[in-house]
């Protein structure tokens, strides 16, 4: 369309080498949005040109050819077809770049040499929100962060429902604030854009560096006073945070300038504590497997507890899981509304019916705050809203508080619920272009414009039929397109036949194009009345939407509240199906858990296979637990069932066992298996020991910690000694004793529990049939006495001769290892080494005061019998 109105063709009609005002109009809006890739709307295509085109084209894969060219130089030019947009725009954010779409903003017509065009949304990876370039069922969260000198101002918000949080936190811990949600932008003050520090802290998230200025602090406080509608920041409990205000009020400015309207869901602020959910940092996210499995076709535990029916659903379910509870209160308030829909499955069945024709309410209050809505979303938000009162009718007088808060948050909308019925024809399509969205009915002016168009169009039809008969043309007819509106055609083999009052209107190879009077008198009727029904149309759907966004606050707490109760929901239906327990939680340094399971191993196996297993451990009693087993055995698989269990328990949900007690966890450590991490360039054991690193610098007396496996990647001594050292460090004293699960194939690690008073040995039992390895996958007090590696080799199918030869050199290697033993006793074997090493130097000292010039053979013979029999080795 308007692409072949500003078509080369249109070019060449000016001096050659000079620019067009099409690329002039690109060249003025590309100065205002340098950094991101401009989108430029031509017609069917979106294009890029110069610098954009080329990273384009080596990004998205597109063919890079030229606009003509100006000044002698060729414009590089690469394109998209616009409806494809999508796909190629959510490829540059992953890349970490930003893109700004640059619109037509008028229809091309006959004589308008250049259409007026804007950019009319800049996404980047941190505030997208279209559903075609999100994933529904991860949260996208945008960072802000104000680097200070010990402790970093943060805030930290979800752009599709409004979700804002702000807070400070020491340097060291901004990593890991930042993990556990899943930043995809930081947003920094433009001086520190050459910092060193700055890779560290942003990791893989796309860096935005914005002007210091929106960072100052007045300036701050005041936008967020505007933005919340509040006097003072202390309804939120933020009033003190300094820098968490600077960083929070940059992240509502950059937002307000990205997306050009009043952000109108930013209505609330949550303080950011660093405690306020358990941690779990994103090696223990990985090892744990709890949103995602490293397996093609391995299952998470999200994948196992998500049975939630709506998007919005199923995004609160994983903040669940990765961000655990602390507050024993919150926990069991989770556990009580779980434990109403276990035992009441008529309701669970009911509400989960509901569910399932809702829609992603949360994001759509988001789109209608940023007036990014389109007509079809506000009518499935309104279908949604319709269900809500009979939703509130289940929940009323419920004995869980969660439920009743749920009930009370859903609020009523049936109002807003009718008008957008009644306002609006089912499923009315996604653009407002075309029209077609208000129902008849509603606007008597509108029903009479869209009469008056089909009158007119019946006319157009009836003016056809007559005027076929009139000139004898057979093949004569009425065609319509956007820029030449409505014409006669006839084929050139009929020209002869075309009457005076035919005037030409445009020639095409083979026909030609021609108007009447009669045929202008209607055309200008029907777009007359479609252009007037066009804009009450648009007029109606924005008064929609203003009603809609009065109520943004009420509609946010509602879609909340229906995402909270669909996870709700889905814990209870799986608890239901899977016999899982209500965990009972405390604050007490206990876990105690009663045949407990693996609950994503378990689904693995057919039911009944899955062998449970008790475990003990407490801060003051069993507190660190040394598990010995052969490979294969289910050391990991229990280690990870235990950690999976707690942050089930705290997540609010039932877990996998027969009973269970546990006493709160504040951060679960994992050090598990051999995560290469080849890309970083680290080796396997530096990885391992930069985890250790942490652990023993953060962990907590309350932190439960796994470590499957340590010191392999190193010599088998160095490796032991590094196990029993780390042991005997988290074995701590009263006030640092964390709960501790340890993994090993170090059978001398077994000696510890004899040294360490809080100590235990557990093993996984095998069996022994003749040479024959049989699992039992029971975990049992007491020490594994061997290894069974040849064992298990033998059962992976390595052949019998390296088998047999093994077993050989192992002989050989026991009969050595029994003399190594005492030299890894902690404290007292060190003394004894001390001793032995100071009659050494003794016997050296001895040694050297001989003196062998002056002695006799007999001397010497004698001198060697008194120093063999003072230091030598007694038998
Ligand atoms: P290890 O860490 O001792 O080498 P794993 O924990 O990896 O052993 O377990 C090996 C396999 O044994 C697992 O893949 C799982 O299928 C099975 N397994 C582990 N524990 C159990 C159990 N309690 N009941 C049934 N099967 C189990």
């Amino acid at each position: 369309m308007d692409a072949k109105l500003e078509s080369p063709g249109a070019r060449n009609k000016r001096a050659p080498g000079t620019s067009t005002p099409v690329m002039e109009q690109y060249v003025r809006m590309k100065a205002t949005y340098r950094d991101s890739i401009l989108f430029f709307r031509m017609g069917d295509f979106y294009e890029m040109f110069y610098e954009d085109a080329k990273l384009a084209s080596k990004v998205l894969g597109l063919t890079l050819t030229s606009r003509g060219r100006i000044r002698g130089e060729a414009v590089p030019l690469a394109g998209i077809p616009w409806h494809a947009a999508d796909g190629y725009i959510a490829k540059l954010l992953k890349c970490g770049y930003k893109v700004a779409v640059c619109e037509q903003l008028e229809k091309p017509s006959p004589g308008k040499k250049l259409v007026k065009r804007d950019v009319v949304e800049v996404i980047t990876p941190g505030t997208v929100l279209s559903d075609n370039l999100l994933d529904e069922k991860e949260s996208v969260f945008l960072a802000s962060i104000f680097p200070s000198d010990e402790r970093y101002g943060i805030a930290i918000a979800d752009v599709a429902t409004g979700d804002f949080m702000a807070g400070e936190t020491d340097v060291s811990k901004i990593n890991d604030e930042l993990s556990r949600f899943s930043i995809r932008e930081v947003l920094l003050p433009e001086e520190f854009s050459s910092s060193p520090e700055i890779p560290r802290i942003t990791g893989k998230s796309s860096r935005t560096f914005i002007d210091g200025k929106s960072f100052d602090y007045e300036r701050a406080k005041r936008l967020l006073k505007e933005q919340l509608s509040q006097g003072d920041l202390h309804a939120f409990g933020c009033d003190d945070l300094r820098d968490g205000i600077r960083a929070a009020g940059a992240l509502i400015h950059y937002l307000r300038e990205l997306k050009r309207s009043d952000l109108s869901h930013f209505d609330s602020l949550k303080r950011l504590t660093e405690s306020s959910s358990m941690f779990l940092d994103e090696t223990t996210l990985r090892n744990l497997e709890i949103l995602k499995s490293p397996y093609q076709g391995g299952r998470s535990l999200a994948g196992v507890l998500d049975r939630t029916l709506t998007p919005m659903g199923s995004r609160t379910l994983r903040a669940f899981l990765v961000r655990p509870l602390l507050e024993t209160r919150e926990i069991v308030e989770r556990h009580d509304a779980v434990e109403e829909l276990v035992t009441d499955s008529l309701l669970r069945g009911r509400l989960r019916d509901f569910m399932k024709s809702l829609k992603d309410t949360e994001r759509f209050v988001g789109k209608l705050a940023f007036d990014r809505i389109n007509p079809n979303e506000l009518f499935l938000m309104g279908e949604t809203l319709k269900v809500i009162p009979e939703i509130r009718l289940l929940l009323e007088n419920r004995s869980s508080a969660l439920l009743r808060d749920i009930e009370l948050k859903l609020g009523d909308h049936s109002e807003y619920a009718a008008l957008l019925s009644a306002a609006l024809v089912p499923n009315p399509p996604m653009t407002l272009s075309e029209g077609g969205i208000i129902r008849e009915g509603f606007n008597k002016e509108l029903d009479e414009l869209r009469m008056s168009s089909k009158n007119a169009k019946h006319a157009i039809a009836e003016l056809e039929r007559k005027e076929r008969e009139i000139t004898g043309v057979p093949n004569l007819r009425i065609g319509y397109n956007r820029v030449f509106g409505y014409y006669f055609e006839v084929t050139k083999s009929n020209l002869k036949k075309v009457p005076e009052y035919f005037e030409r209107k445009q020639t095409l190879t083979g026909l030609e194009r021609f108007t009447t009077e009669e045929l202008r008198k209607f055309e200008s009727q029907v777009l007359g009345a479609e252009e007037k029904a066009n804009s009450l149309e648009i007029e109606g759907f924005e008064r929609l939407k203003e009603e809609g966004k009065a109520k943004i606050h009420s509609l946010k707490l509602s879609a909340n509240a229906l995402a909270q109760l669909d996870a709700l929901a889905s814990l209870a239906e799986v608890a239901a199906e899977n016999s899982y327990a209500r965990p009972s939680v405390d604050a007490s340094n206990r876990i105690e858990i009663e045949e407990g399971r693996h609950p994503v191993v378990e689904k693995t196996l057919p039911r009944g296979e899955f062998v449970p297993n008790d475990t003990t451990l407490d801060s003051s009693s069993t507190q660190i637990a040394i598990v010995t087993g052969p490979n294969m055995a289910g050391k990991s698989t229990y280690l990870r069932q235990v950690g999976l269990i707690i942050v089930m328990a705290q997540a609010g949900s039932f877990v996998p066992a027969k009973k269970a007690s546990i006493g709160v966890v504040d951060r679960i450590f994992t050090r598990v298996g051999s995560s290469d991490e080849i890309t970083t360039g680290r080796s396997t054991f530096m990885v391992e020991m930069n985890e250790m690193a942490s652990i023993t610098r953060n962990a907590t007396g309350k932190s439960l910690i796994l470590l499957d496996e340590i010191g392999r990647g190193t010599s088998t001594f160095d490796g032991m000694s590094l196990a029993w050292a780390i042991t005997e460090f988290l074995h701590g004293d009263e006030g640092f004793a964390p709960r501790t699960l340890f993994a090993t194939h170090y059978q001398e690690l077994t000696e510890l529990p004899s040294l360490l008073p809080r100590v235990v040995n557990l093993n996984v039992v095998v069996k022994e049939w003749g040479d024959e390895l049989v699992f039992i996958r029971k975990i049992e007090e007491g020490a594994s006495d061997r290894s069974y590696g040849i064992q298990v080799a033998k059962l992976a199918g390595l052949p019998g001769r390296i088998v047999e030869r093994a077993k050989e050199v192992l002989r050989e290697l026991e009969r050595e290892g029994a003399m190594r033993k005492k030299a890894m006793a902690p404290k007292d074997a060190a003394l004894e080494l001390q001793l032995f090493d100071e009659k050494e130097s003794e016997l050296i000292r001895e040694l050297e005061r001989l003196d062998t010039d002056e002695m006799t053979p007999i001397d010497a013979l004698n001198a060697l019998a008194r120093l063999r029999k003072e230091y030598g080795k007694k038998e």
